[in-house]
């Protein structure tokens, strides 16, 4: 059967030249061809995520290290800051993890606002909070520097954010923003297969965890540093991932960063012109707009045209594309258009040709 091409918001398309570096013939991942490539990038990650602290790989997908977070860190209680379903459920994967947690809810669509947390963190009962970068679900990027510099102001509370959907497409800045873990898995914005994350630490969140009972070991922060200070990992990672990673790194820094970030500004707004073209209103609040993906309004807020979400789905998969309808209780009533990973101007106008045709049948 022809190949539907993925326009969700992960996993997303992902190139034959990344496909290929993943299936290199297996090494050992304790022997020197490891450490090589480990040592290969880890530099280059560090520049991604502006950091001199070392970036570990996790083989998981993100939700390992997002719970291995709140295993390793939380001792009083967390505080979850939610916006959208992935920051909603980390509430739920706390409780689960049996951790005293409590949730700071924004309305759907709206950002977490620095002032909000402020006001919870003043309480003093917290000593974790999370926060993801841009919820998925919603399309909406809250303020990371604004919120990180709340840091300064509580130092003693560690700062959890999940970039899983907005890190390689927007600059980042761990060392300056002054937060604790910053994570990501790499079937979004890095286009790669399912199954690999990555994350880096702060000195502190190190110190903390090792003073803190039943992390476990698959998760084990600590774990994680002294493994890759001899450029490994605690367990036998997916080598065909680190391969790929390699791979696609190396088209980052050939694209270049900072014209890498422009270009998944232009797509965004490129994909919030051709919503406005269809008298389509945007769900995220004017301002907050993921630029990886753009979540278009389709009857969860008022105003705007409402189409059927199901039938224009199907008419743009009769074309070849796979575009998501909406996730959670917005379901439906909204729809979401992914210009994450290789995507160009080129490739994105072949997407709105699909989505204009369909239109002309709804
Ligand atoms: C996709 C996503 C996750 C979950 O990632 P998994 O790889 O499924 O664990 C978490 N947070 C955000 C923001 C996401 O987009």
């Amino acid at each position: 059967m022809a190949h539907v091409k993925l326009h969700i918001p992960g996993p997303v398309e992902v190139s034959d030249k990344t496909f290929r570096a993943f299936s290199s013939p297996m090494i050992g991942h304790r022997g020197q061809g490891f450490k090589d490539l480990y040592a290969k990038i880890q530099p280059q990650l560090q520049t991604l995520l502006g950091t001199r602290q070392l970036v570990y790989l996790s083989t998981s997908s993100a939700w390992g290290v997002m719970e291995g977070a709140i295993r390793n860190l939380v001792t009083k209680k967390v505080l979850c800051c939610m916006c959208g379903a992935f920051s909603d459920k980390w509430l739920d994967v706390s409780r689960r993890c049996g951790k005293a947690a409590d949730g700071l809810q924004a309305e759907w669509g709206s950002p977490i606002s620095a002032a909000a947390i402020d006001a919870k963190l003043a309480t003093g009962e917290f000593d974790a909070l999370t926060l993801i970068h841009n919820e998925t679900s919603t399309g909406v990027m809250s303020p990371l520097a604004e919120i990180a510099a709340l840091k300064r102001k509580y130092p003693d509370v560690m700062f959890i954010v999940d970039a899983v959907s907005s890190l390689s497409a927007v600059p980042m800045d761990f060392d300056s923003l002054g937060i604790d873990v910053l994570l990501a898995g790499t079937q979004k914005a890095f286009a790669m297969p399912p199954g690999l994350a990555v994350f880096t630490c702060s000195p502190a969140t190190l110190a903390k965890a090792a003073t803190v009972k039943d992390r476990g070991y698959y998760f084990d922060f600590v774990e994680f540093q002294k493994n890759a200070e001899g450029q490994m990992t605690p367990s036998t990672p997916s080598i065909g991932h680190v391969y790929a990673l390699a791979s696609k790194l190396e088209d980052f820094f050939a694209e270049g960063l900072s014209a890498r970030y422009d270009r998944h500004l232009n797509l965004a707004r490129l994909t919030r012109g051709w919503a406005a073209k269809h008298g389509f209103t945007l769900f995220p609040e004017a301002g907050f707009e993921s630029v990886t993906l753009t979540c278009v309004n389709n009857g969860a807020k008022p105003g705007g045209r409402v189409v059927d979400t199901g039938k224009l789905q199907k008419l743009v998969k009769d074309q070849g594309f796979l575009i998501d309808g909406g996730y959670g209780k917005i379901k439906g009533t909204t729809f979401r258009l992914s210009s994450m990973g290789d995507e160009t101007e080129a490739t994105m106008n072949q997407l709105y040709a699909a989505l204009d045709q369909a239109m002309k049948q709804l």
